[in-house]
């Protein structure tokens, strides 16, 4: 539930509230805003405990949250979430270029993906340390060798870096190197590896299960959330669907819908979603249409020799066009890139 604390309520008021929850053993988050201070009131049937503040002063009112997920509801949080990774913005108006390749298959690729992708506008570098493949026999991705490049390619290009954590045990290996921790599709729902990046003190890039619904990933965001962790990016990249043209179907519906029930900010990932290359400039241009905060794109300097996704990575003159259609297009909806 939330406590919606008066007008002019004191620091004094608010603070009574916050100490009688604890008391009674849930927890709480506060959320100040312009006009008003919010009490988050989490854990159980929170609701059922109303009464317990019926004596106290300064409050407005008391509100259930009637979603499954609390800490990633609109209704907890009215305003949108902005994640800032070293000064790079996700999730307010400008939107948020994240490139590079699907693995990071050595030194020299991966710099000069990134000098690319950096000098068309991109901020965030993309590059899979530890994949995972859905063959065991597939490239497995070269580990912690791999961070090493993507920190040097942070060095030399002022790129931040995003990269993928499969397993709990290593959070910590990855969150030495990362910006940002990605989670992918397969490990939506391993709750072990959710609450540790809930731990890692970084931002989680939370992919959308490819068999999942909104209501499930946005329950997946409440793990790392209910860890204390607020810096959550939500990332719609395809789900299942009896079409088989495309590798999955990139539903453009959970962009505007996933705003509407959260403040998390949301990119997409037309990479993954489509499948082939070809695909990945119109559906990330529908995709900033329809309102999402940033784009995840595979790029490689030779996509047909890539150790993984090769057939759906973007080479150098298709990112740049990307580019320069997406520049158009924010210039139209008077947005730009950030
Ligand atoms: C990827 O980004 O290369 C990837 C494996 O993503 P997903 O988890 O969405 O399949
Ligand atoms: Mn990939």
């Amino acid at each position: 539930m939330i406590i919606v604390m008066s007008h002019g309520a004191t620091k004094g008021e608010v603070d009574a509230v916050v100490d009688r929850v604890h008391e009674i053993g849930l927890k709480t988050e506060l959320s100040k805003g312009e006009e008003r201070t919010l009490i988050g009131v989490i854990g159980g049937n929170a609701y059922a405990y109303k009464e317990a503040f019926s004596h106290l002063g300064g409050i407005h009112e008391i509100i259930p949250i009637t979603k499954p997920f609390k800490l990633a509801s609109r209704e907890f949080r009215p305003a949108n979430t902005v994640v800032d990774v070293g000064g790079v913005k996700i999730g307010g108006d400008e939107v948020v270029m994240m490139a590079g390749p699907c693995s990071v298959e050595g030194e020299e690729m991966l710099l000069e993906t990134a000098r690319h992708v950096a000098k068309q506008g991109a901020r965030i570098l993309r590059g899979g340390a530890f994949k995972p493949r859905t063959s065991p026999y597939s490239f497995q991705g070269l580990g912690e060798a791999a961070l090493k490049m993507m920190a040097t390619a942070r060095d030399e290009t002022g790129l931040k870096v995003v990269t993928e954590v499969v397993a709990p045990a290593d959070v910590e290996l990855v969150a030495r190197y990362a910006d940002i921790l990605q989670l992918g599709t397969r490990n939506m729902q391993n709750y072990a590896l959710l609450q540790e990046a809930g731990r890692s003190g970084k931002p989680v890039l939370l992919k959308r299960g490819m068999s999942s619904t909104i209501e499930e990933w946005l329950l997946a965001a409440e793990y790392i959330l209910s860890q204390g962790n607020r810096d959550v990016i939500l990332c719609e990249r395809g789900i299942r669907t009896f079409e088989t043209a495309t590798r999955f179907t990139l539903d453009l519906n959970a962009i505007p819908l996933a705003r509407e029930l959260s403040h998390l900010p949301i990119v997409v990932d037309p990479s993954q979603a489509t499948g082939r290359w070809s695909l990945v400039r119109p559906m990330s241009l529908a995709a900033v249409a329809a309102g999402a905060h940033g784009l995840i794109v595979e790029v490689h300097p030779t996509p047909n020799q890539a150790l993984s996704d090769g057939a759906q990575s973007l080479d150098f003159d298709a990112f740049d066009l990307l580019m320069s259609d997406l520049r158009r297009m924010l210039g139209a909806m008077a947005k730009q890139l950030a």
